[in-house]
């Protein structure tokens, strides 16, 4: 099975090709997503949209329900994750209006909830590539079918936020070589590889942060402007990606707890299991050995 969810980010609150579509109200062991879930179609594809600040925009970037939006998401058996997100640029080749696939994160957030493996499972996934290549791949020829060319890789710095950086802190990002710097990819795509999805960032350059001596220091209103621009670029690559389909899963985020777990899946008890839901499902039903 093989279906598509995307969590829209700033701007991005909802898909017309799913107005029509009676919200879902999911509750999750970990209380209730940003907004009820809505389910459709897409070129071929099956679509579950969640915005990923509410409908209103009432979440800041450290109070987003991550846990909940993924965990609704695999109870309703997505398997890919499209997050898209607006970002600021710590590149001069990538102005605003770019879209960028990046291929690594920088995590600096400090304040959030970033597993679900928190009580009495535990469970250490790999996150050496915390973006799928597959799913990347597919994206970025769906991108340019529409002749939306999007930057294949790069480093996404995720900041804790609400404020932006501080030049220093700009200024240090570009020498890590950071390309884009946003606030959700974390713990997002830590998530998304606990519960086994398929996970990409579709990064829409707003503004070039602080570190750029000619362009105006960051701002709501210059980034506002963009955001308009940008969500018709990451809407147009969006039906694209669903008139063509989602790629097979021969990558390995679908198993990426087999080996990970650490206690025995036959010890899981009963109270964890009911916590950890779909997320441990297929493993907790194993027989014990
Ligand atoms: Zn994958």
């Amino acid at each position: 099975m093989r279906r598509l969810g995307v969590v829209g980010g700033s701007g991005f609150y909802h898909l017309p090709e799913l107005a029509e579509s009676e919200g879902i109200v999911i509750a999750t062991p970990y209380g209730a997503p940003s907004g009820d879930l809505r389910l459709g179609v897409i070129g071929q594809t099956e679509v579950v949209f969640v915005p990923r600040h509410g409908p209103d925009h009432s979440f800041s970037p450290a109070k987003v329900p991550y846990r909940a939006n993924i965990y609704a998401l695999k109870a309703l058996d997505v398997s890919h994750v499209l997050s898209i997100s607006a970002v600021g640029s710590l590149r001069q080749e990538l102005p605003p209006r770019s879209a960028v696939l990046p291929d690594q994160i920088i995590d600096r957030t400090v304040d959030r909830e970033r597993t679900f493996f928190d009580g009495g499972v535990v469970a250490h996934v790999g996150l050496a590539d915390p973006f799928c290549g597959e799913f990347r791949a597919r994206i970025e020829m769906a991108a340019e079918r529409v002749n939306q060319p999007v930057h294949p890789g790069g480093t996404y710095i995720c900041i804790e936020g609400p404020q932006f950086s501080t030049r220093a802190e700009s200024r240090l990002y570009r020498a890590w070589d950071g390309s884009v710097i946003g606030m959700t990819a974390m713990p997002e795509a830590r998530l998304a590889r606990e519960a086994e999805l398929c996970y990409a960032t579709l990064a829409m350059v707003t503004d070039y942060d602080v570190w750029h001596e000619t362009e105006g220091d960051v701002s709501v209103e210059l980034v506002r402007g963009h955001l308009r621009a940008n969500l018709d670029t990451s809407a147009a690559i969006l039906r694209s990606l669903g008139g063509s389909g989602l790629p097979d899963r021969n990558c390995d985020c679908g198993n990426a707890l087999a080996r990970a777990m650490m206690s025995p899946p036959d010890r899981i008890g009963s109270d964890d299991c009911e916590r950890l839901g779909v997320i441990v499902e297929r493993y907790s039903r194993a027989p014990a050995s």
